[in-house]
């Protein structure tokens, strides 16, 4: 169903060419009126003689276009119109004249209703004219030119004018479609024709019902409209019932299906017009925590208050849901003006700066906001709904307020799928060959000694050959695989610790652990038990944390870090200097190490910016009384460097690429050697 203001407006490319279609049509309509009305005979007893049930009859029809029905049963109209019952009896009583009075007047009545424009409205009232004109032709054919008497021959000419009138004006809406939208004009009036005849079928069987009554009384035209009232009320509840199954009843907000009807019919509006159209999605921050902390009963209110900020001031057109649990989701589409889908965020952004009052208690509120833009980020409602939870997640992770849908935040393409699956599969059985770790050797710079190692992820895939670890931990790290995978990587890594403790070395191992694993506290659990069983010394392990992992969901991660750190095991900040808020980290957690990140150390010896920031990492790593490690260091000159600056240690190339257990303990023995 295309939305009521797109069908207010002209087509981008042709409008010359739509505007002048209307116009021909009104003057068709003026002409074909002019001509019909010339040649139909006055009302028995003259214009004015007309009874009371005349008047009875065109008010009905007013009345009855007052409160049009939005019906869900036409998908074509947005509306549901009655008085072509009321036109129809009236014009085999009374003539053309009085029935296409009574039928412009509905028309303009219900156009003014839906907020229909001055074209629209010409239009509408021109089509429906010729419509009437077509059907009075029909009428006057067959029936001679006698007013109602309710014969046979009669009926049938009452019936086949009443099917002249839908389809004339199907084919002229149809037209007018046609023209607006490229689409085939046969086409879109067969579709009007079936979207809408079950309702004219009924409209046109009334019609002498009614027609019959007005000629014996005014009384009886009343009694009659009890009965339409009647149908038409039925058709008001089944409407009503449909809106409230489309509607969340804790906030009066769309609900998911509604949403997606909306929706639906903005994306098809904006592909005819050419113009885009934005869906958000809002996940308010920490909700589980109000909710516990302060029970659903205020959890509820919540989401009342802020479902009432949302709907004020809310541009015609544009669609609020709330999808259940602390999610709401926005369409926009540039006929509802929207200009940049990221000031719409901003605007939905800026109704949670104020902080909630709920009685006694003020509560602030966050979330973050996903955005999918048609057509460019997805072709259809489905897409762009995924696109826009995708955002949303990323936009969560970044800890940034919005984000607009990007293909490197998807995670679930079909190719990653396949990818998860098949690392699930190998982690699955504990012997499976695929998962494995190379180790890189940590060398201290000041003596050359090997202080430990970097466990990093090796997975061998059984076609594509061995897969880049950054892709496999940002495709698992959406889902449980991520658990299983640290689980696997941990294992092995201790293992490999003891057994190199046991062989003599001391060694400190290093390993990589994700935003998930930082999420729950399961993981220090699962760790404890470990350390337990291998028997391994906790301060002989480092944690390696990206600021990724930190951004996700600060509170709860800290307090899952001091968890680790209270065990014993070193927490080392990897990739230091490429996150925004490295330094707050460093006040914030129990550091014990930072890892400056290969980009500035590769190239400090031609870089100046470079040097300047390692150089300037190391001091601050002095001062607070924590370690420092280079990574990515590839050459003699760089290390040196790096040596004279005072950094602890260094990793990279220059040592020694990853490599595996057994080639690290062959080149532990020969650079031991060498020394
Ligand atoms: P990272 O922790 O920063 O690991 C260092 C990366 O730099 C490794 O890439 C390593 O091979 C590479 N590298 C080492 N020395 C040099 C050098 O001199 N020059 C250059 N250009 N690169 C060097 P890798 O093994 O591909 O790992 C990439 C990232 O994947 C890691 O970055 C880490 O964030 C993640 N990762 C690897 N293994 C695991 C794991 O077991 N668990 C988790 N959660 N993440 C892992
Ligand atoms: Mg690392
Ligand atoms: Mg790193």
């Amino acid at each position: 169903m295309a939305t009521t203001l797109m069908r207010n407006t002209a087509p981008k490319e042709h409008s010359g060419r739509y505007y002048g279609f209307t116009t021909a049509v009104a003057v068709c309509a003026i002409v074909g009126v002019g001509i019909t009305a010339a040649r139909a005979e006055a009302p028995d007893g003259g214009w004015l003689g007309v009874p009371f049930a005349f008047w009875l009859t065109a008010g009905l029809a007013l009345v009855a276009e007052l409160r049009p029905t939005r019906w869900g049963g036409l998908w074509m109209s947005p509306i549901a119109s009655i008085y072509l019952v009321y036109v129809l009896a009236t014009m085999i009583t009374w003539g053309f004249i009085p029935a296409v009075i009574v039928q412009t007047a509905a028309v303009v009545l219900l156009c003014v209703q839906i907020k229909a424009s001055a074209w629209r409205t010409v239009y509408n009232v021109s089509q429906q004219a010729l419509a009437l004109c077509a059907a009075w032709y029909v009428w006057t054919l067959l029936a001679g030119g006698e007013t109602w008497n309710g014969t046979w021959a009669q009926l049938l000419a009452v019936f086949a004018a009443g099917a002249v009138w839908p389809l004339v004006s199907s084919a002229l809406v149809g037209a007018r479609s046609a023209l607006r939208t490229g689409g085939s004009w046969t086409d879109l009036t067969w579709q009007w024709i079936k979207s809408e005849w079950a309702l004219r079928a009924t409209q046109v069987a009334i019609a002498p019902i009614l027609a019959t009554a007005a000629m014996a009384s005014w009384w009886l035209v009343a009694a009659s409209a009890i009965s339409i009232f009647a149908v038409y009320r039925i058709l008001q509840t089944a409407a009503d019932r449909e809106r409230e199954a489309d509607s969340d009843p804790l906030t009066g907000l769309l609900n998911r299906k509604g949403f997606q009807e909306f929706a639906d019919a903005k994306i098809t509006d904006a592909a005819e017009t050419g113009t885009a159209v934005a869906v958000l999605i809002l996940d308010l921050d920490r909700f589980a925590d109000v909710n516990s902390a302060l029970g659903h009963e205020v959890g509820d209110q919540l989401l009342v208050e802020l479902a009432k900020r949302f709907r004020t001031d809310i541009p015609p057109g544009k669609a609020i849901a709330h999808l259940g649990g602390d999610e709401f989701a926005f369409v926009w589409g540039e006929l509802d003006g929207m200009t940049d889908p990221m000031e719409c965020a901003r605007e939905i952004r800026a109704r949670l700066d104020a902080p909630i009052v709920l009685g006694d208690a003020s509560v602030e509120v966050d979330g973050s906001v996903g955005i999918a833009v048609f057509p460019d980020d997805g072709p259809d409602f489905q897409t762009l709904f995924r696109h826009a939870d995708i955002a949303m997640y990323e936009s969560k992770q970044r800890a940034s307020s919005f984000a607009r849908y990007a293909p490197e935040f998807d995670h679930h393409s079909p190719e990653r799928l396949l990818l998860l699956g098949d690392v699930r599969r190998a982690l699955d059985h504990p012997d499976a060959p695929g998962v494995n770790l190379f180790y890189q050797p940590q060398v201290r710079l000041g003596d050359g000694e090997v202080i430990g190692a970097e466990a990093l992820l090796r997975y061998h895939h059984p076609e594509r050959g061995v897969v880049n670890p950054a892709e496999i931990i940002e495709t698992a790290e959406h889902s449980s695989v991520m658990r299983m995978l640290t689980e696997r990587v941990v294992d092995i890594a201790l293992r490999q610790l003891r057994s190199w403790n046991e062989a003599g070395y001391d060694l400190r191992m290093a390993v990589n652990v994700s935003v998930r694993d930082l999420q729950s506290p399961e993981f220090t659990d699962f760790l404890t038990e470990r350390i337990d069983a291998y028997g391994v010394n906790a301060a002989k392990l480092q944690l390696e944390i990206t600021e990724s992992a930190l951004m996700a969901d600060p509170r709860r991660v800290v307090v899952n870090v001091q968890r680790l750190s209270d065990l014993g095991v070193g927490i080392s900040l990897d990739d230091f200097g490429t996150g925004f808020s490295s330094m707050q980290h460093l006040r914030r957690l129990p550091v014990t190490e930072i890892k400056i990140d290969k980009s500035f150390v590769t190239s400090l010896s031609d870089d100046p910016d470079n040097a300047a920031i390692v150089s300037t990492t190391i001091d601050l790593g002095r001062a607070l009384d924590v370690e420092v490690v280079a990574e990515g260091v590839e050459d003699e000159k760089v290390r040196k460097q790096l040596e004279g600056w005072g950094c602890h240690a260094g990793q990279g190339w220059h040592f020694a690429k990853p490599m595996s257990a057994d080639a690290f303990e062959r080149w532990m023995a020969d650079h031991r050697k060498a020394r």
